[in-house]
């Protein structure tokens, strides 16, 4: 055989057999990235579920998808995240979210909550370690499987004692040990927790270097017990521990006051604390009807009356009477509470410190819009018809501004929430024309419409628009 024979048989096996460079090539797409300002066409190379390659050029991948026309942007990462199961993961994937993390109550058992999930899960899940469930498993009464937040009693209310509070630490400690991502902490549905329980819990997340995330002890402009008062003292114990801290859904903590509070976390940050804090996209909360924000005095406080509640189950609207009977029940049912005007919620998202998270939960179908239509509303009603956010803007406040708040204490965060090249391939593929939140107060938690394609670590978890069955790339968010 001559030799350039041999060689033209070596060049016809080579392109026979050999791999392309890449598991996945996303081409042509406008790759917008809110940490290096990149918006521009490029085209996208993955291998082993990172972006491997952003390049002008073209690349050449096992599998290609066509993305022109379209946005590839990071996928978006909710930090407050309360179903944490097969349907809600569902949704959320549909709704563009890549990681899904339970940080506002979190969990008690950290390692448990991640081994159930690894290997079966559509996108990356996390969780904080619980001070609500510690102080309940400690007082005798630990919360049901499957409860978002504890029904109101003598665990809920009443203080601790040195002991108990120990306990209680010890519980935290196991989990901080076993990666979860901070301490959560419902205050408003455990007010019996004092002022010195809280610095004492944000000196265990100092001693960590991990934030607290926390439901602030009250709402409204009552005082004692003002929107005011409650950021103030989380604040106040971040300051005076070093604890980073997050406040979540600073909207229906503000309520009328959601302006002023959103300049206390300003001003804070301004003096050096690292405090952040997130809201979603409705008016309406959603809680449940024995808990402690239904504690005597709650319309004063909320301003709001019986007829502003509606039971999730069955849609209906709440008189006294009924609410009597249901808050006095020990089975624990979801009501939203109609808080917020529109002007409000609008002010509080569209401002620059304010990232989006859903808040979400939704159980057999059923459960607040935001579980479910939360990203893409950000997307169709602030992006595209009130050109209140950049597109850019809003990428920012759902994927890089939630992966900055993680990455102090998971490192691992700073792999997501970038199009970049190294980053995780978790990514968004969407047309920014048709992005449309579904879900409805009246119609429910219906799929948002418009993502494309979803990736979680290089895998399509939405293909066409459609879920991706059968696959499980979800990876668990820890500080290890
Ligand atoms: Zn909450």
């Amino acid at each position: 055989m001559s030799a350039v024979r041999s060689l033209t048989a070596a060049v016809f096996a080579a392109a026979l057999f050999a791999q392309p460079p890449y598991d996945l090539v996303i081409r042509g797409g406008r790759v917008m990235d809110p940490e290096t300002g990149l918006d521009a066409v490029r085209t996208i190379g993955i291998s082993n579920g990172a972006i491997a390659r952003v390049t002008t050029g073209d690349l050449d991948g096992a599998r290609t998808i066509d993305a022109s026309g379209l946005v590839v942007a990071p996928g978006f990462i909710d930090l407050h995240s309360h179903g944490q199961d097969a349907e809600n993961y569902r949704l959320k994937a549909l709704d563009g979210v890549t990681t899904a993390l339970e940080l506002e109550i979190g969990v008690l058992d950290v390692p448990g909550f991640i081994a159930a999930r690894r290997g079966r899960a559509l996108v990356n899940f996390g969780a904080t370690v619980s001070h609500p469930a510690a102080r309940l498993t400690t007082l005798g009464h630990p919360m049901p499987p499957g409860a978002i937040v504890p029904a109101s009693g003598p665990a809920t209310t009443s203080p601790v004692t040195d002991e108990q509070f120990e306990r209680i630490a010890a519980l935290l400690e196991k989990g901080l040990d076993a990666g979860a991502l901070g301490i959560g902490m419902g205050l408003a549905y455990t007010p019996g927790a004092t002022r010195l329980e809280v610095i004492r819990l944000f000196r265990i997340a100092a001693a960590h270097h991990v934030p607290i995330y926390v439901h602030v002890r009250s709402a409204g402009r009552i005082e004692p017990g003002s929107s005011i008062e409650s950021i103030g003292e989380v604040i106040g114990a971040a300051a005076v521990t070093g604890a980073p801290l997050h406040i979540v859904h600073i909207n229906s903590i503000g309520l009328r006051d959601s302006a002023e509070c959103l300049r206390l976390v300003e001003g804070a940050r301004v003096r050096g604390l690292d405090v952040t804090t997130e809201a979603y996209p409705y008016g309406a909360g959603m809680t449940a009807i024995n808990s402690g924000v239904f504690d005597p005095g709650w319309p004063e406080k909320l301003g709001i009356t019986y007829a502003d509640l509606q039971l999730v189950e069955t849609g209906e609207r709440l008189t006294k009477e009924r609410f009597d009977v249901l808050h006095a029940s020990p089975e624990s049912k979801l009501v939203l509470l109609y808080l917020n005007p529109d002007e409000i919620v609008d002010l509080v998202i569209e401002h620059p410190l304010t990232m989006i998270a859903s808040d979400g939960h939704v159980e057999n179908g059923k459960g607040h819009p935001r579980g479910a239509g939360t990203y893409a509303r950000i997307l169709a009603r602030y992006v595209r018809d009130r050109h209140t956010l950049s597109l850019m803007a809003a990428l920012r406040k759902m994927s890089l501004m939630p992966a900055q708040r993680l990455e102090g204490a998971a490192p691992l965060a700073r792999r997501k929430g970038r199009a970049q090249e190294g980053a995780d391939a978790d990514l968004v593929v969407f047309d920014p024309r048709t992005v449309q939140d579904q879900a409805t107060y009246e119609k429910g938690p219906l799929p948002s419409t418009g993502f494309r394609y979803v990736l979680v670590a290089g895998t399509p978890v939405v293909a066409d628009g459609n879920i991706v069955d059968g696959v499980f790339p979800g990876r668990p968010v820890t500080t290890r």
